[in-house]
Protein backbone atom coordinates (compact mmCIF):
# COMPACT_ATOMS: atom_id res chain seq x y z
CA UNK A 1 0.00 0.00 0.00
CA UNK A 2 1.10 3.36 -1.12
CA UNK A 3 2.32 5.78 1.76
CA UNK A 4 -0.57 8.83 1.90
CA UNK A 5 1.31 12.07 2.06
CA UNK A 6 0.76 15.33 0.97
CA UNK A 7 4.34 16.85 0.43
CA UNK A 8 3.91 19.93 -2.04
CA UNK A 9 0.26 20.37 -1.57
CA UNK A 10 -1.82 22.91 0.84
CA UNK A 11 -4.54 22.49 2.68
CA UNK A 12 -7.37 24.52 4.15
CA UNK A 13 -9.19 23.24 6.80
CA UNK A 14 -11.85 25.41 8.23
CA UNK A 15 -12.91 25.79 12.07
CA UNK A 16 -8.90 24.01 12.63
CA UNK A 17 -8.38 26.15 16.22
CA UNK A 18 -10.09 22.87 18.18
CA UNK A 19 -12.02 19.17 17.84
CA UNK A 20 -11.93 17.31 14.99
CA UNK A 21 -10.41 20.22 12.82
CA UNK A 22 -7.13 20.48 14.79
CA UNK A 23 -7.08 17.24 14.88
CA UNK A 24 -7.57 17.27 10.71
CA UNK A 25 -4.75 19.93 10.68
CA UNK A 26 -2.44 17.99 12.39
CA UNK A 27 -2.52 15.11 10.16
CA UNK A 28 -2.35 16.74 7.22
CA UNK A 29 0.82 18.78 7.98
CA UNK A 30 1.83 15.71 9.52
CA UNK A 31 2.17 13.81 6.16
CA UNK A 32 3.82 17.02 4.31
CA UNK A 33 0.94 19.71 3.35
CA UNK A 34 0.86 23.32 4.53
CA UNK A 35 -1.75 23.86 6.22
CA UNK A 36 -4.00 27.21 6.38
CA UNK A 37 -5.40 26.70 10.06
CA UNK A 38 -8.73 28.88 9.64
CA UNK A 39 -10.88 28.97 12.75
CA UNK A 40 -13.50 32.87 13.60
CA UNK A 41 -12.40 31.41 17.15
CA UNK A 42 -16.17 31.76 18.47
CA UNK A 43 -15.43 30.60 21.44
CA UNK A 44 -12.10 32.68 22.16
CA UNK A 45 -12.60 37.05 23.30
CA UNK A 46 -10.54 40.08 20.61
CA UNK A 47 -9.49 40.05 17.76
CA UNK A 48 -10.99 38.09 14.93
CA UNK A 49 -7.84 38.67 12.67
CA UNK A 50 -6.38 35.72 13.54
CA UNK A 51 -7.97 33.52 16.15
CA UNK A 52 -5.89 32.62 19.92
CA UNK A 53 -6.97 28.80 18.82
CA UNK A 54 -5.64 29.04 15.35
CA UNK A 55 -2.82 30.03 16.28
CA UNK A 56 -2.09 27.84 18.68
CA UNK A 57 -2.44 24.43 16.16
CA UNK A 58 -0.30 26.83 13.69
CA UNK A 59 2.73 26.66 17.09
CA UNK A 60 1.99 22.93 17.27
CA UNK A 61 2.49 22.09 13.49
CA UNK A 62 5.20 24.30 13.44
CA UNK A 63 6.99 22.72 16.34
CA UNK A 64 6.50 19.42 14.74
CA UNK A 65 8.34 21.01 11.59
CA UNK A 66 5.67 21.42 9.60
CA UNK A 67 3.97 24.39 7.43
CA UNK A 68 1.20 26.35 8.75
CA UNK A 69 -0.92 30.00 8.55
CA UNK A 70 -3.30 30.83 10.78
CA UNK A 71 -6.15 32.21 9.28
CA UNK A 72 -9.43 34.11 11.17
CA UNK A 73 -11.72 34.33 8.81
CA UNK A 74 -15.84 33.65 9.68
CA UNK A 75 -16.42 30.85 7.19
CA UNK A 76 -20.19 32.47 6.63
CA UNK A 77 -18.53 35.75 5.10
CA UNK A 78 -17.92 35.14 1.97
CA UNK A 79 -15.62 38.63 1.37
CA UNK A 80 -13.49 37.21 4.14
CA UNK A 81 -13.18 33.63 2.80
CA UNK A 82 -12.24 34.93 -0.66
CA UNK A 83 -9.02 36.91 1.28
CA UNK A 84 -7.99 33.54 3.03
CA UNK A 85 -7.85 31.83 -0.08
CA UNK A 86 -5.95 34.77 -1.80
CA UNK A 87 -3.73 34.70 1.35
CA UNK A 88 -3.45 30.65 0.70
CA UNK A 89 -2.14 31.49 -2.51
CA UNK A 90 0.04 34.18 -2.08
CA UNK A 91 1.52 32.11 0.68
CA UNK A 92 2.09 29.11 -0.71
CA UNK A 93 0.93 29.14 -4.62
CA UNK A 94 -1.91 26.84 -4.52
CA UNK A 95 -5.02 25.36 -2.87
CA UNK A 96 -5.22 21.47 -3.63
CA UNK A 97 -7.38 20.41 -0.90
CA UNK A 98 -10.64 22.04 1.38
CA UNK A 99 -12.02 20.84 4.31
CA UNK A 100 -14.94 21.99 5.12
CA UNK A 101 -15.25 21.11 8.84
CA UNK A 102 -15.92 24.49 10.74
CA UNK A 103 -19.54 24.53 12.44
CA UNK A 104 -21.73 25.28 15.39
CA UNK A 105 -25.01 24.24 17.57
CA UNK A 106 -28.12 26.05 18.65
CA UNK A 107 -30.38 23.18 19.12
CA UNK A 108 -33.77 23.43 20.21
CA UNK A 109 -37.00 21.65 19.50
CA UNK A 110 -38.56 23.09 15.77
CA UNK A 111 -41.94 24.85 18.00
CA UNK A 112 -38.65 26.84 19.82
CA UNK A 113 -36.50 27.67 17.34
CA UNK A 114 -36.40 30.87 15.87
CA UNK A 115 -35.75 31.67 12.15
CA UNK A 116 -32.51 33.46 13.30
CA UNK A 117 -30.89 30.08 15.38
CA UNK A 118 -32.23 28.21 12.18
CA UNK A 119 -30.26 31.36 10.02
CA UNK A 120 -27.36 31.22 12.13
CA UNK A 121 -26.53 27.32 11.37
CA UNK A 122 -27.26 26.94 8.06
CA UNK A 123 -24.86 30.14 7.73
CA UNK A 124 -22.24 29.10 8.99
CA UNK A 125 -22.24 24.64 7.66
CA UNK A 126 -24.24 25.09 4.78
CA UNK A 127 -23.12 28.88 3.36
CA UNK A 128 -20.08 27.98 5.01
CA UNK A 129 -19.12 25.11 2.58
CA UNK A 130 -20.61 26.96 -0.05
CA UNK A 131 -18.53 30.00 0.06
CA UNK A 132 -15.17 28.19 0.65
CA UNK A 133 -15.99 25.50 -2.32
CA UNK A 134 -16.46 28.65 -3.75
CA UNK A 135 -13.70 30.41 -3.31
CA UNK A 136 -11.03 27.68 -3.84
CA UNK A 137 -13.32 25.86 -6.81
CA UNK A 138 -11.29 28.17 -10.06
CA UNK A 139 -8.04 27.32 -8.72
CA UNK A 140 -8.64 23.72 -8.19
CA UNK A 141 -10.20 24.18 -12.26
CA UNK A 142 -7.41 25.71 -13.53
CA UNK A 143 -5.25 23.36 -11.84
CA UNK A 144 -6.66 19.98 -13.01
CA UNK A 145 -6.30 18.90 -9.28
CA UNK A 146 -8.59 18.72 -6.12
CA UNK A 147 -9.63 17.03 -3.28
CA UNK A 148 -13.02 18.66 -0.93
CA UNK A 149 -14.39 17.17 1.95
CA UNK A 150 -17.47 18.31 3.47
CA UNK A 151 -18.68 17.56 6.77
CA UNK A 152 -21.85 16.19 7.80
CA UNK A 153 -23.55 14.70 10.66
CA UNK A 154 -25.66 11.46 11.82
CA UNK A 155 -28.35 14.35 12.14
CA UNK A 156 -28.20 15.19 8.77
CA UNK A 157 -28.21 11.57 7.42
CA UNK A 158 -30.62 9.90 10.25
CA UNK A 159 -32.19 12.91 12.05
CA UNK A 160 -31.61 13.88 15.61
CA UNK A 161 -34.06 15.15 17.96
CA UNK A 162 -33.66 19.09 18.54
CA UNK A 163 -31.70 19.64 15.61
CA UNK A 164 -33.74 20.63 12.86
CA UNK A 165 -31.60 23.71 11.66
CA UNK A 166 -28.33 21.59 12.12
CA UNK A 167 -30.05 18.47 10.32
CA UNK A 168 -30.64 20.19 7.77
CA UNK A 169 -27.55 22.23 6.89
CA UNK A 170 -26.09 18.88 7.39
CA UNK A 171 -28.36 17.14 5.10
CA UNK A 172 -27.34 20.38 2.86
CA UNK A 173 -23.94 19.42 2.28
CA UNK A 174 -24.40 16.06 1.43
CA UNK A 175 -26.70 17.38 -1.44
CA UNK A 176 -23.96 19.85 -2.24
CA UNK A 177 -21.40 17.23 -2.38
CA UNK A 178 -23.96 14.89 -5.20
CA UNK A 179 -23.71 17.63 -7.57
CA UNK A 180 -20.10 18.95 -7.31
CA UNK A 181 -18.63 15.42 -7.57
CA UNK A 182 -20.19 15.35 -10.55
CA UNK A 183 -19.43 18.44 -11.88
CA UNK A 184 -16.21 18.28 -10.50
CA UNK A 185 -14.97 15.19 -11.98
CA UNK A 186 -13.30 16.75 -14.98
CA UNK A 187 -11.38 18.61 -13.33
CA UNK A 188 -10.39 16.15 -11.08
CA UNK A 189 -11.67 17.34 -8.62
CA UNK A 190 -13.11 14.96 -5.92
CA UNK A 191 -15.63 15.96 -3.51
CA UNK A 192 -16.22 13.57 -0.35
CA UNK A 193 -18.12 14.11 3.02
CA UNK A 194 -17.02 12.77 6.42
CA UNK A 195 -19.99 11.51 8.83
CA UNK A 196 -18.13 11.78 12.50
CA UNK A 197 -18.44 11.09 15.70
CA UNK A 198 -16.68 12.11 18.32
CA UNK A 199 -15.69 13.53 21.85
CA UNK A 200 -15.72 17.04 21.21
CA UNK A 201 -16.37 20.18 22.99
CA UNK A 202 -19.48 20.05 21.07
CA UNK A 203 -21.03 16.61 22.98
CA UNK A 204 -19.48 17.65 26.16
CA UNK A 205 -21.96 16.23 28.55
CA UNK A 206 -23.46 14.23 26.53
CA UNK A 207 -21.35 11.22 26.74
CA UNK A 208 -19.78 9.25 29.62
CA UNK A 209 -16.22 9.07 30.40
CA UNK A 210 -15.51 5.38 29.49
CA UNK A 211 -17.37 6.35 25.68
CA UNK A 212 -15.55 9.70 25.24
CA UNK A 213 -12.19 7.88 25.56
CA UNK A 214 -12.95 5.87 22.51
CA UNK A 215 -14.16 8.87 20.34
CA UNK A 216 -11.45 10.69 20.31
CA UNK A 217 -11.01 13.39 17.25
CA UNK A 218 -7.63 11.31 16.29
CA UNK A 219 -9.64 7.93 15.63
CA UNK A 220 -11.43 9.81 12.58
CA UNK A 221 -9.04 11.93 10.75
CA UNK A 222 -7.06 8.71 9.50
CA UNK A 223 -11.07 8.45 7.23
CA UNK A 224 -10.53 12.20 6.72
CA UNK A 225 -6.97 12.02 4.73
CA UNK A 226 -8.41 9.17 2.79
CA UNK A 227 -11.28 11.38 1.23
CA UNK A 228 -8.60 13.96 0.91
CA UNK A 229 -6.09 12.16 -0.64
CA UNK A 230 -4.69 11.82 -4.30
CA UNK A 231 -6.19 8.49 -4.98
CA UNK A 232 -9.38 9.76 -2.74
CA UNK A 233 -13.19 8.23 -4.30
CA UNK A 234 -15.32 11.04 -5.04
CA UNK A 235 -19.22 11.39 -3.76
CA UNK A 236 -19.11 9.20 -0.52
CA UNK A 237 -20.17 9.85 2.66
CA UNK A 238 -17.58 7.75 4.77
CA UNK A 239 -19.25 7.26 8.50
CA UNK A 240 -16.31 7.95 11.24
CA UNK A 241 -15.75 7.26 14.92
CA UNK A 242 -13.70 5.43 17.62
CA UNK A 243 -11.59 4.05 15.10
CA UNK A 244 -14.68 2.52 12.77
CA UNK A 245 -15.70 3.44 9.67
CA UNK A 246 -18.56 2.88 6.96
CA UNK A 247 -20.05 4.40 3.83
CA UNK A 248 -23.16 5.94 4.27
CA UNK A 249 -25.23 5.51 1.19
CA UNK A 250 -28.78 6.08 -0.12
CA UNK A 251 -30.86 3.16 -1.83
CA UNK A 252 -33.64 2.85 -3.04
CA UNK A 253 -36.23 0.07 -3.16
CA UNK A 254 -36.59 -1.79 -6.46
CA UNK A 255 -40.41 -0.34 -5.65
CA UNK A 256 -43.61 -0.84 -7.66
CA UNK A 257 -44.94 0.56 -11.54
CA UNK A 258 -48.99 1.43 -11.05
CA UNK A 259 -50.93 1.06 -14.85
CA UNK A 260 -52.98 3.83 -15.39
CA UNK A 261 -56.19 2.20 -13.85
CA UNK A 262 -54.70 2.33 -10.55
CA UNK A 263 -53.14 5.66 -10.26
CA UNK A 264 -54.62 6.72 -6.61
CA UNK A 265 -53.55 7.67 -3.63
CA UNK A 266 -55.12 5.11 -2.57
CA UNK A 267 -53.52 2.17 -4.38
CA UNK A 268 -50.18 3.23 -3.65
CA UNK A 269 -50.93 3.31 0.27
CA UNK A 270 -52.21 -0.55 -0.76
CA UNK A 271 -49.18 -0.99 -2.18
CA UNK A 272 -46.73 0.35 0.24
CA UNK A 273 -45.28 -2.89 1.64
CA UNK A 274 -44.00 -3.72 -1.72
CA UNK A 275 -42.56 -0.23 -1.96
CA UNK A 276 -40.88 -0.20 1.61
CA UNK A 277 -39.46 -3.93 0.86
CA UNK A 278 -35.56 -3.37 1.07
CA UNK A 279 -35.50 -6.66 -0.97
CA UNK A 280 -33.19 -5.95 -4.12
CA UNK A 281 -32.99 -1.86 -3.28
CA UNK A 282 -30.50 0.04 -6.09
CA UNK A 283 -28.02 2.48 -5.85
CA UNK A 284 -29.04 5.11 -8.25
CA UNK A 285 -26.06 7.47 -9.65
CA UNK A 286 -27.42 10.39 -10.29
CA UNK A 287 -31.10 12.40 -10.47
CA UNK A 288 -31.59 11.27 -13.74
CA UNK A 289 -31.08 6.96 -13.50
CA UNK A 290 -33.68 7.65 -11.28
CA UNK A 291 -36.03 8.88 -14.07
CA UNK A 292 -34.51 6.47 -16.60
CA UNK A 293 -35.19 3.86 -13.89
CA UNK A 294 -38.99 4.55 -13.56
CA UNK A 295 -39.61 5.06 -17.63
CA UNK A 296 -37.69 1.65 -17.95
CA UNK A 297 -40.36 0.14 -15.61
CA UNK A 298 -43.36 2.02 -16.16
CA UNK A 299 -42.52 1.10 -20.14
CA UNK A 300 -42.21 -3.02 -19.35
CA UNK A 301 -45.15 -2.82 -16.86
CA UNK A 302 -46.98 -1.21 -19.92
CA UNK A 303 -45.50 -3.49 -22.49
CA UNK A 304 -43.94 -0.12 -24.42
CA UNK A 305 -41.14 0.11 -26.18
CA UNK A 306 -39.11 3.41 -24.82
CA UNK A 307 -36.24 5.00 -25.88
CA UNK A 308 -33.91 6.82 -23.37
CA UNK A 309 -33.11 10.66 -25.09
CA UNK A 310 -29.59 11.08 -24.06
P1 LIG B 1 -15.73 22.18 17.82
O1 LIG B 1 -16.72 23.13 18.38
O2 LIG B 1 -14.74 21.53 18.72
O3 LIG B 1 -14.92 22.88 16.64
C1 LIG B 1 -15.55 23.70 15.68
C2 LIG B 1 -14.61 24.84 15.37
O4 LIG B 1 -15.24 25.63 14.33
C3 LIG B 1 -14.37 25.78 16.56
O5 LIG B 1 -12.99 25.91 16.79
C4 LIG B 1 -15.03 27.09 16.14
O6 LIG B 1 -14.35 28.24 16.62
C5 LIG B 1 -14.96 26.99 14.63
N1 LIG B 1 -15.98 27.83 13.98
C6 LIG B 1 -17.28 27.95 14.31
N2 LIG B 1 -17.91 28.80 13.51
C7 LIG B 1 -16.97 29.26 12.63
C8 LIG B 1 -17.00 30.17 11.53
N3 LIG B 1 -18.13 30.80 11.19
N4 LIG B 1 -15.86 30.37 10.82
C9 LIG B 1 -14.71 29.75 11.16
N5 LIG B 1 -14.63 28.87 12.19
C10 LIG B 1 -15.74 28.64 12.92
O7 LIG B 1 -16.60 21.07 17.03
P2 LIG B 1 -16.21 19.63 16.43
O8 LIG B 1 -16.96 18.63 17.20
O9 LIG B 1 -14.75 19.49 16.22
O10 LIG B 1 -16.95 19.74 15.03
C11 LIG B 1 -16.30 19.86 13.78
C12 LIG B 1 -17.28 19.53 12.66
O11 LIG B 1 -17.73 18.18 12.79
C13 LIG B 1 -18.53 20.40 12.66
O12 LIG B 1 -18.91 20.68 11.34
C14 LIG B 1 -19.55 19.51 13.31
O13 LIG B 1 -20.86 19.86 12.96
C15 LIG B 1 -19.15 18.16 12.78
N6 LIG B 1 -19.63 17.04 13.57
C16 LIG B 1 -19.15 16.81 14.83
C17 LIG B 1 -19.63 15.72 15.52
C18 LIG B 1 -19.13 15.38 16.89
O14 LIG B 1 -19.55 14.33 17.40
N7 LIG B 1 -18.29 16.16 17.49
C19 LIG B 1 -20.61 14.89 14.96
C20 LIG B 1 -21.06 15.15 13.69
C21 LIG B 1 -20.54 16.23 13.00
Amino acid sequence: MNTIRFDGRTAIVTGAGAGLGRSHALGLAARGANVVVNDLGVSTQGGRETSDAARAVVAEIEAAGGRAIANGANVADAAEVEAMVAEAMDTFGSVDVLVNNAGILRDKTFAKMTPEDFRAVVEVHLFGSVNCTRAVWPYMVAAGYGRIAMTTSASGMYGNFGQSNYGAAKAGVFGLMNVLAKEGARADIRVNTLAPTAATRMTEGLLAEEVTSLLGPETITPGLLALVAEDAPTGMVLGAGAGCFAEIKVYETEGVALDDAELTPEAVFAAMDRIRDPRGQHVIADAFSQTRRYVAMAAAARNLAVTWKE
